[in-house]
């Protein structure tokens, strides 16, 4: 440390006469780095969020307070470069952890405790007696609200789901809307068997003796729409199926659920998947799934065959409004009507009564009958490829993992997002008007080609579903559990004593507020928190390493 001070020391010891520095010129300025964009590149080298949120952390016994920054939670790299590698080395932690599970894992809920079934007994005499007054003709009075207090208390316990479903209405019979059966998924042509509770794989026995239990990487495509060249463009732009792919896309979480449904239902197990939508080359989505267990190509290929999924909606065949002559909201009936005729358009559910039982389904989605299947063990090389594999596109948005570099490319990507701008993306999307149909629940202001659904627009290639999609039992545990497995790892190793939630209060900073920090300053105590987090990693790491020394050299002095 002083060697560096040396020199400015030395400076005014000399005897040389003092030479004012030169003036930079604006161009030599200009050359020198930002102060600000240098903070920003050493946090998001070391990690640390570029926009932390600025909270109060107020102890609860003494009411002391102190400036704590979290942050910002990005999952896009566009959001926050370092929380959305962060959030992506979390799902490659809970593919990792739930992919081999060798043990079933723990979901079975834990005894209720005394305040709970304190609560649940107070419910049950409020229900009674609001029931009795109910029967006997009179008021509820405030029993209601009394009700509404204890179910309020019973969930913030923690307790899930409700002890008396349907009590928001008076009968307890929620109002439901039954359709014909008619528009029911047919049932896929698939032996049935019965889905055991087991959601971990068969285990198998090599030859000397050693047990293990492969796992599954699989892959599922779209049908084809017209050949692709292999930077993604179609040979033929305009033999190329635009609208089937842009309904395929919408419809690809449904056909994905039906093909759990099925693969569970022919392999006889609970069967556990983490499963990534991504982009191919093409623009159509395709998902990549870690499985835990095995089921065999030819049963992979059966189940795919049988597996499909039929959207019942109402035909879009014509086009009945365009341009400037749109359907005007009328408030009194609180739906929209022809400005030429004033006769009402259809409501929804009229327009799903009018589809007759000759009539097709409005769409079929199927998976294309190519796929990819390969046995992945635990713990091996592939296994970690095939992670990587997974988790490589989560911090971009489908859109932006295959750049359009080349005309054909754009031109490609324009014409999909053209194909899907007047498709109706829901039962509630604005587009149906342009077919003469009032959408599920209208509301005013709607405009064809303007619906809000992230499905049309460009960065969604018309899947405005969730990328990553995991089942309940995959590792037991919510993406908050592995968050917090690594912060109680290192506690543990540093001999830490873990705190206690429940002796802080939080409270956001606001702009307004005397205390509040302006960017550049909480940058620097993100930047610090990430150093010091860093430091206490690196501590336990090394602790790690030298308890396995000890080990290692008691154990050589025992043998
Ligand atoms: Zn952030
Ligand atoms: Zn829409």
């Amino acid at each position: 440390m002083t060697d560096q001070l040396a020199p400015a020391a030395a400076c005014h010891s000399n005897d040389a006469p003092v030479i004012a520095r030169a003036r930079a010129t604006r161009a030599e300025r200009m050359s020198h780095p930002l102060a600000r964009d240098v903070v920003r590149t050493v946090a998001v080298e070391h990690g640390a969020c570029i926009r932390p949120v600025q909270l109060r952390r107020i102890s609860v016994g003494t009411g002391e307070c102190e400036l704590v920054m979290v942050p910002c939670g990005a999952t896009l790299a566009t959001g926050g470069p370092s929380c959305a590698e962060r959030a992506k080395a979390l799902r490659a932690r809970q593919c990792r952890e739930g992919w081999h599970l060798e043990d079933e894992p723990a979901l079975a809920p834990g005894p209720p405790d005394e305040y709970q079934k304190l609560l649940i007994a107070q419910l049950a005499d409020l229900r009674a007696e609001r029931d009795r007054r109910e029967t006997g003709g009179g008021e509820a009075g405030d029993l209601d609200e009394l009700i509404e207090a204890v179910e309020e208390e019973l969930a913030a316990t923690g307790l899930r789901g409700h002890a008396d479903p349907g009590s928001n209405s008076s009968s307890g019979v929620p109002g439901r809307r039954h359709r014909s059966t008619r528009r029911r998924q047919d049932a896929p042509d698939l032996p049935r068997r019965a889905v055991s509770a087991t959601t971990v794989g068969k285990i198998y026995r090599a030859p000397d003796g050693r047990k293990y239990r492969p796992s599954m990487f699989i892959t599922l495509t779209c049908p084809s729409y017209g050949a692709v060249r292999d930077d993604g463009p179609p040979v033929d732009p305009d033999a190329y199926d635009y609208q089937g792919a842009a309904r395929d896309a919408l419809h690809f979480a449904a056909l994905f659920d039906r093909f759990i449904q099925n693969l569970r239902r022919f392999a006889g197990f609970d069967v556990q998947y983490f499963a990534v939508i991504e982009p191919q080359r093409r623009l159509a989505p395709h998902v990549h799934l870690a499985v835990r267990g095995t089921i065999s190509r030819s049963d992979l290929r059966k189940v795919l065959a049988a597996t499909y999924h039929q959207v019942w909606w109402p035909a879009t065949n014509a086009v009945r409004f365009d341009g400037s002559s749109l359907p005007v909201w009328h408030e009194a009936s609180r739906r929209y009507l022809d400005p030429a005729t004033g006769e009402f358009l259809p409501s929804w559910d009229e327009a799903l009564d009018a589809i007759s039982a000759s009539d097709q389904p409005r769409h079929v989605a199927r998976f294309g009958a190519k796929f990819d299947a390969q046995g992945v063990l635990a713990g091996s090389k592939d296994a970690a490829r095939c992670i990587g594999h997974l988790t490589k596109y989560l911090t971009k948005q489908l859109g932006q993992c295959h750049e359009a570099h080349t005309g054909p490319q754009q031109l490609h990507a324009a014409r999909l997002v053209a194909a899907l701008e007047y498709e109706p993306c829901s039962l509630t999307c604005a587009n149906w008007l342009r077919y003469g149909i009032t959408p599920k629940n209208p509301r005013p202001g709607l405009v064809p080609g303007y619906c809000k659904g992230k499905a049309h627009r460009p960065q969604h290639l018309g899947y405005a579903g969730r990328r990553v999609l995991v089942s309940r039992s995959w590792s037991g545990k919510t993406l908050a559990d592995h968050r917090g497995d690594r912060q109680a790892w290192l506690l543990e190793a540093l001999s830490l004593p873990a705190t206690d939630p429940s002796t802080y209060r939080w409270e956001p900073v606001q702009p307004g507020d005397s205390d509040y920090l302006p960017l550049p300053r909480r940058l620097l105590h993100a930047l610090a928190d990430r150093l010091q987090w860093q430091r206490m990693v690196a501590e336990a790491r090394h602790r790690a390493r030298d308890d396995l020394t000890t080990q290692l050299s008691a154990t050589g002095r025992a043998a």
